[in-house]
């Protein structure tokens, strides 16, 4: 797929690899039914994401305030901050520390702002080696691609190809069994954490009481990049933060239950700062990059501003049908499923090229029934479309079958007129109480799956008897 393809064109690619299907839908199945059981486990769930929608609500709202506390708090645990408003910004600030502290390899945990601003691309152009210590990130290092989901990177692989990926590395054969593989990146990776001159890591929250940042990880990474080596650069998107250490821990609950179906992240680690006087251990400098890159647009637009009280779980993309059948990476960028598809188009201003996102979706609002702090992604999907048709970006064909819609649906007699004509032609197409296969008209459905036969008598017939059977229930209650 080129760089300018379109959602559709890299969706129907997608859908013509099997491998690719069967992988995401093991792991999503596997992570669907792995937060099922760590909500059911929950006292009271539903009180539990209505106390972090609260927080991250409160939090977007103040943001300016927020920010401004955290700020102050770094600055006093001895940390330096940077406030970024765009990926160049981001990439300037970090490639100059590297420069200033003569760095030669830098090693990463987990960043997804990070990959949005092409941190790793940057660092190479001046010399400096980057690598991913994440195993899932590690192994779309390797393969030089994106991520295909948020909190599991490489899912779209198997193990013949992960050991194929290692195998090139190491320059000797890697068995493709899970022993040989973690052992090969456990070795590898360790030699990197000793060798780094500096640490960088993204930032799950940022608790603005204390300054801290909070990093939760399955690996134990997160806690060797932030203590080995001499410098720590953290990279945050601007919303992620929590005002205190109380709201963190209702995050500890939500994140994990919904992510990967934890009741507990393995590690979280909490970092204030550098290292002080008589610690054993932590960077002798610690930075905290703050990004904007796009999120004052959801911030200012009263339509898309809930979208910042995402925390990156994944659950979206996990109950997603259409991120299910085609990956992460057909939706081109850094953030994939139904939180991509409404974050991208406007993270990235460009309606062209991205506006084709939020059309990705049933709509069926799985992802916001999923979604850990309420967010109602399929609503925002709808706006996302709206504004698409509003700036005139939807084809003429679809305008006019539009338009031509509301006018049939607006009178009842052109509505009774034209759903007769379409009964008729219909019924050119049963065979033996069944609809032929391939529709015209619909053949783009039709191809794929069954048309249901046309009932012998319609609904709308069959109501008046169905309100003598129940004189007593109108309006449609009883039937409907
Ligand atoms: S939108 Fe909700 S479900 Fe999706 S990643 Fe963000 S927090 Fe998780």
């Amino acid at each position: 797929m080129t760089p300018r393809s379109t959602m559709k064109e890299r969706a129907s690619a997608a859908l013509r690899d099997e491998f690719l299907r069967r992988a995401v839908k093991t792991t999503t199945d596997k992570l669907f039914l792995g937060r099922r059981l760590a909500q059911q486990s929950y006292e009271d769930w539903e009180r539990l994401r209505d106390r972090g929608r609260a927080i991250r609500a409160h939090v977007i709202d103040n943001l300016d305030f927020y920010l401004g506390r955290l700020t102050d708090r770094v600055r006093a645990n001895g940390g330096q901050v940077h406030l970024c408003r765009e990926a160049a910004d981001v990439v300037r600030v970090v490639t100059e520390i590297a420069a200033r502290r003569g760095a030669r390899s830098v090693i990463k945990s987990k960043s997804m702002v990070s990959e949005e601003v092409r941190l790793n691309r940057a660092l190479e152009e001046i010399g400096v080696r980057a690598v991913e210590t994440d195993l899932g990130e590690y192994i779309v290092q390797l393969a030089g691609e994106m991520p295909s989901h948020i909190i599991g990177p490489a899912i779209h692989k198997n193990r013949q190809q992960i050991a194929e990926l290692f195998s090139r590395e190491a320059g000797r054969p890697v068995a493709p069994d899970t022993e040989s593989l973690a052992a090969f990146a456990r070795r590898r990776l360790r030699e990197e954490f000793l060798r780094a001159d500096i640490g960088i890591t993204g930032c799950n929250f940022a608790v603005a009481e204390t300054g801290s940042v909070c990093l939760f990880t399955n690996e134990g990474n997160g806690r060797m990049v932030t203590s080995l080596p001499p410098v720590h650069i953290a990279v945050m998107g601007m919303e992620r933060i929590v005002p205190t250490l109380e709201d963190l821990e209702v995050m500890m609950h939500l994140l994990p239950r919904s992510g990967t179906g934890q009741k507990l992240t393995s590690y979280v680690t909490i970092v204030s700062g550098p290292r002080r006087e008589g610690e054993s251990d932590g960077p002798e400098e610690f930075h905290l990059v703050i990004v904007d890159n796009g999120r004052s647009r959801l911030l200012r637009d009263p339509r898309f501003r809930e979208a910042l009280y995402c925390i990156r779980c994944g659950a979206c993309l996990n109950v997603c049908p259409v991120y299910r059948q085609i990956g992460g990476h057909a939706y081109g960028w850094v953030y994939p499923g139904p939180i991509g598809a409404v974050i991208t188009p406007l993270l990235q201003d460009d309606l062209d090229r991205w506006g084709d996102l939020p059309f990705a979706s049933t709509l069926c609002a799985a992802c916001s029934e999923a979604c850990p702090v309420k967010i109602p992604l399929h609503d925002l999907l709808v706006r996302h479309r709206a504004r698409y048709v509003a700036a005139g970006k939807a084809g003429m064909a679809e305008r006019a079958a539009f338009r031509a819609f509301r006018r049939v649906f607006g009178a009842a007699k052109k509505y009774k007129v034209a759903v007769g004509a379409a009964e008729k032609l219909l019924r050119l197409w049963v065979r033996d109480g069944h609809m032929a296969p391939r529709v015209p008209g619909l053949k783009g459905w039709t191809d794929s799956r069954d048309f249901p036969a046309l009932a012998r008598r319609r609904f709308r017939d069959l109501w008046p008897e169905l309100e003598k059977e129940s004189p007593g229930q109108k309006g449609g209650k009883a039937h409907g």
